[in-house]
């Protein structure tokens, strides 16, 4: 918590609002990535978040988005703006908005003169900004620039956070200063989350199994999110008070037991929990089984390769043929696996084929491993097609190599 004489009186910090401040924003120069992150966060927290705006370098605009998100939201981040030139107008907003006038703080001036220094730099007049502050702000110091961030603390106990708008300055500035002192203020609702992530169904069919008296509650909230590689429920859930004045049921028995009855329903298609990608799951497969990995693909300009970059376990990606297609009904992608694995001096050999048109993807993969007569073989249709479609052949891919991976793992295993 802010070292701080005005401490505010205690207000449950539930609700957010997310402001990104920067003209490069809204003429689509520059993308908000800060908004989603911190949104991620919040929402890890158990915060709802209630909006999440950009804005250009306006400060009638900029101003008028801090009056509305503090009336509206518990806790206002905004990003950007804290730059020293005088289209960089957070500060001021923020100060019209509170009714403060900023000045220069001694000690901040000192840090960025230092700072300078070091730099070999002069500090001119337009610097002195950075060191401003007002009555109720408190500076969050940066460590990568020269723009410190505000906490400021209003009477009511609403708080407002403004962080610079370049990612690698907001991002340790957000987790190691300001997420623990919201934590210190009682961030959120005791929200407690999972996800599961499932691969081979579809939205409507894990509607279809879960149900609508599932997906409706309030409590806990089962909602289901597709992606390109994954399908994710995620689950959800607060304490829920006994009407009858009891204990309240805790989140944590909610969110296990609501866990339990989506893994049964979905039982077959749960691969993976949380943030784990195909990588991890292949990285840990293949650790699993001691063995490494080389791949070959044709089709699908690199898409494999490009999914499974960092898995440590693959010895070598051979991507073939650039942007040429291949007929994955006649390319001998069994031969190219068993070559694969034979030239890079590994265990497992995995190829592709893909071939994309203009409503469908094609692929057939196949899965060799050392000691083992006949390859591992799969065709697939996807009904997607492009980029996305071969984005898809390569998880595709990726998740029947871990098929063939984990039922060998019970096996004496590959030498
Ligand atoms: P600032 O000087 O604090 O306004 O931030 C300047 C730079 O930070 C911009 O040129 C962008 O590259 C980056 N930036 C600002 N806002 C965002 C945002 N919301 N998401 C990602 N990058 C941002
Ligand atoms: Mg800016």
């Amino acid at each position: 918590m802010p070292e701080d004489h005005r401490q505010s009186p205690a207000r449950p910090l539930r609700s957010a609002e997310l402001l990104a401040v920067g003209s490069e924003l809204t003429n689509g120069e520059t993308r908000d990535t800060n908004g989603g992150e911190l949104a991620a966060a919040l929402a890890a927290e158990g915060v709802s978040v209630r909006r999440i705006s950009a804005l250009p370098d306006d400060l009638a605009a900029v101003t008028a988005a801090f009056r509305g998100a503090l009336a509206a939201a518990d806790v206002v981040v905004a990003t950007g703006g804290l730059g020293p030139t005088p289209d960089d107008l957070t500060r001021e907003a923020v100060a019209a908005v509170v009714g403060e006038v900023p000045a220069v703080d001694p000690g901040l001036e000192a840090w960025l003169r230092g700072l300078f220094e070091k730099r070999g730099m002069p500090l001119l007049a337009v610097n002195l900004k950075q060191a401003w502050l007002i009555p109720s702000s408190t500076s969050i110091p940066n460590a990568n620039g020269t723009a410190p961030g505000w906490w400021v603390d209003r009477p009511d106990g609403r708080v407002v956070i403004l962080l610079p708008g370049p990612p690698r300055e907001m991002r340790p500035m957000w987790a190691s200063w300001v997420l623990p002192r919201l934590r210190e203020r009682g961030l959120g609702d005791g929200r407690l989350a999972r996800t599961l992530r499932l691969y081979g169904i579809g939205e409507s069919v894990v509607a279809d199994r879960l149900g609508d008296a599932m997906l409706r509650r309030a409590n806990p909230v089962v909602a289901t999110y597709a992606r390109a590689d994954w399908l994710d429920v995620r689950i959800s859930a607060v304490d829920e008070p006994d009407p009858a004045g009891g204990p309240p049921v805790p989140a944590r028995t909610i969110l296990d037991e609501t866990t339990e009855a989506v893994r049964a329903a979905l039982a077959e298609h749960v691969r993976t929990e949380g943030e784990t990608g195909w990588a991890d799951l292949v990285a840990g497969a293949a650790a699993a089984a001691d063995v490494r990995i080389a791949t070959f693909e044709i089709g699908t300009r690199g898409a494999l390769a490009a999914l499974l970059a960092s898995v440590p376990a693959v010895e070598r990606s051979v991507v073939s043929g650039g942007a040429r297609e291949a007929d994955p009904a006649s390319f001998p992608v069994e031969d190219e696996a068993a070559h694969a694995a034979r030239d890079a001096g590994v265990a497992v050999g995995c190829a592709v084929a893909a071939r994309t048109d203009a409503s469908h993807t094609v692929l057939r993969v196949a899965v060799s491993i050392a000691g083992e007569a006949e390859p591992s073989v799969m065709d697939l249709r996807l009904f997607q097609h492009g980029e996305h479609g071969l984005f898809r052949a390569a998880v595709a891919t990726a998740a029947f190599l871990l098929d063939v991976l984990e039922s060998r793992s019970g096996d004496p295993g590959p030498p």
